[in-house]
């Protein structure tokens, strides 16, 4: 992954020299260590701004709904399965796009290096394929990624690209576990008062920012039912009830849809573990449908389709 960087810069500018696109959406360093940013490149002249690294964590197909000219996007496994969701969801159409596929070994965890690092400034990182190496003022640490990987990468079971123009880099040998759903089984078979205590504990430090939306590809709704106020869907206090609401309704919204990209997750200024909520619905719709989200340009996800010889009465 690490020479991806020099690659995505040629790549970017001889698709904006030959007008394959009109644009092309990607990461720019960031100003300070373990930050990136998504950045959107109208001129050859400019590609150099790109940049890829293990903290590209963001979603990019987060900017694609209603672009209206062509766009090449750099996109890891779950950003292609977003893409696909897109596609389907008719946010934009396929022919507008040049994906450009990065096979991926997974993103590092700022919350985790944090974490580690505690008091100590962190001036310098870099990365080799397997390690990484921060410097501070009186410190050099280098550690394994393997063991800071956000948790959404370790049991990732689509790291290459569903969809694709051109490829960057290998395809991987996709995971083969551990199993994704293992804590959500164990929430599963808590009585439901234990569990209600857990969810009203996992979002008590939520200040309602909405980072956790506005990173997520799948919340493109024009005006967000957080954001309505006629009528007023759920009240603009920190009040516990509202804050459920809104978690409870966006995971709902999210069902069948998210790719557990982490975006959400890696927002969040107060590490609110929010994919407990959507990884609930992932592992149903995999269990009642057979349903992974972003894997399929011809079928919607299954709680946005009806059909008249459903096996269950009451929706005939
Ligand atoms: S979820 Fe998968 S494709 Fe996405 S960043 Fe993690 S390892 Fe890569
Ligand atoms: S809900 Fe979170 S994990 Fe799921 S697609 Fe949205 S940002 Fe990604
Ligand atoms: S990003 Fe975190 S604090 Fe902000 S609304 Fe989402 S869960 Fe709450």
């Amino acid at each position: 992954m690490m020479d991806y960087s020099n690659k995505i810069k040629e790549i970017a500018k001889k698709l904006l020299e030959e007008k394959t696109v009109d644009s092309v959406i990607g990461f720019k360093k960031g100003t300070l260590p373990m930050m990136t940013m998504p950045i959107l490149i109208n001129e050859p002249g400019k590609t150099d701004d790109l940049y890829w690294d293990s903290f590209c964590n963001m979603n990019l197909a987060n900017y694609l709904p209603k672009r209206a000219e062509k766009v090449g996007i750099f996109a890891k496994g779950c950003d292609s399965r977003n893409i696909v969701n897109h596609i389907v969801e008719n946010q934009i159409k396929r022919e507008q796009l040049h994906i450009i596929g990065i096979p991926c070994e997974g993103m590092l965890d700022k919350r985790k290096i944090r974490a580690l690092l505690g008091e100590k400034e962190l001036k310098e990182v870099s990365e080799s394929k397997t390690s990484v190496t921060l410097k501070g003022e009186g410190f050099e640490e280098t550690i394994e990624k393997k063991d800071y990987l956000q948790d959404n990468c370790k049991t990732c079971l689509h790291r290459n690209p569903v969809i694709y123009d051109e490829l960057l880099g290998d395809l991987l040998a996709e995971n083969q576990g551990p199993d994704p759903y293992d804590d959500v089984e164990q929430i599963e078979k808590i009585g439901s008062g234990e569990r209600w205590d857990f969810f009203q504990g996992l979002i008590k430090n939520c200040i309602r920012c909405y980072a956790c939306r506005n990173a997520c590809p799948l919340c493109y709704c024009p005006t967000c039912f957080v954001d309505e106020s006629d009528p007023q869907w759920v009240g603009k206090s920190d009040d516990s009830v509202d804050t459920m609401t809104f978690h409870l309704l966006r995971a709902y919204h999210c069902a069948g849809r998210c790719t557990d990209c982490g975006a959400c997750e890696q927002a969040c200024p107060m590490d609110i573990n929010v994919r407990l909520f959507t990884r609930k619905l992932n592992k149903d719709a995999l269990k009642l449908y057979g349903w992974e989200a972003g894997l399929k340009l011809d079928e919607r996800p299954p709680l946005d389709t009806y059909r008249p010889d459903d096996y269950d009465e009451f929706i005939r």
